[in-house]
């Protein structure tokens, strides 16, 4: 993956090539709005990653040009502002996610990966078992009337579990898939996210659960009521 980031508060920008990197992900790192509207025309990126208020041109300006130039990379821009005003013009110039800083790392790698995919990929806008459906674009899980948002790594645990309904999946396959074969998550990390499903499904009244199998895995059945 190779991600463009154009952020011109250079310790922000810093932090953010340096959790790229961590993510194996090649990162370019500009400090000034010309120049990243230069690097973005004349590079094919995974993502962009833009601040709004830049030295000698904005985010958002960025994007139309983007745009006019017929450059379809994902763009996220970020933003110090909170305002929806400001949000609606972002995503008005084009661009396909907006973060508001301060914002968790988790959560921006949430939204490339997101984006990513969405890359060229039929997009699979929810996905269903028994009772639950699973919200693609947005984290929510429902079961009847009732909905709850499922935390990133909440929702790639039950987006796997969904996707492989008969097959039972061991902690160290979703420990390989969702924090990547040479993470240091351990074990209890599976079990805890597995305990806040079952909550949640608790929670929407929903019929499913998540059975255990002693040291093989987890599967989604249905209980008998
Ligand atoms: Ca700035």
């Amino acid at each position: 993956m190779h991600i463009l980031i154009v952020e011109d508060e250079i310790r922000l920008a810093e932090a953010l090539g340096q959790i790229m990197t961590e993510q194996k992900y090649m990162a370019d790192v500009v400090y000034d709005g010309e120049e990243g509207l230069d690097y973005a025309l004349s590079n094919e990126y995974d993502v962009v990653i833009l601040d709004v208020m830049l030295p000698h041109k904005n985010g958002f300006d960025i994007v139309r040009e983007l745009r006019a130039a017929k450059k379809a990379t994902p763009v996220i821009l970020l933003t110090a502002r909170d305002e929806t005003t400001d949000k609606i013009r972002g995503l008005d110039s084009g661009a396909d996610d907006y973060m508001t800083k301060p914002f968790e790392p988790e959560e921006l790698l949430a939204r490339i990966r997101a984006l990513s995919r969405r890359q060229g990929e039929v997009v699979l806008e929810e996905m269903k078992y028994a009772d639950l459906t699973l919200d693609l674009s947005n984290y929510m899980l429902s079961a009847g009337s009732k909905s709850i948002h499922l935390g990133f790594k909440e929702f790639e645990v039950l987006k796997l579990l969904m996707a492989n309904p008969n097959m039972v999946l061991s902690k160290e396959s979703l420990i390989n898939k969702i924090w990547g074969a040479e993470s240091e998550a351990e074990d209890n990390n599976v079990e805890a996210y597995i305990s806040f499903l079952r909550k949640k499904f608790f929670f929407l009244g929903s019929h499913v659960n998540i059975g255990t199998l002693r040291k093989v895995g987890y599967k989604l059945e249905v209980r008998d009521e």
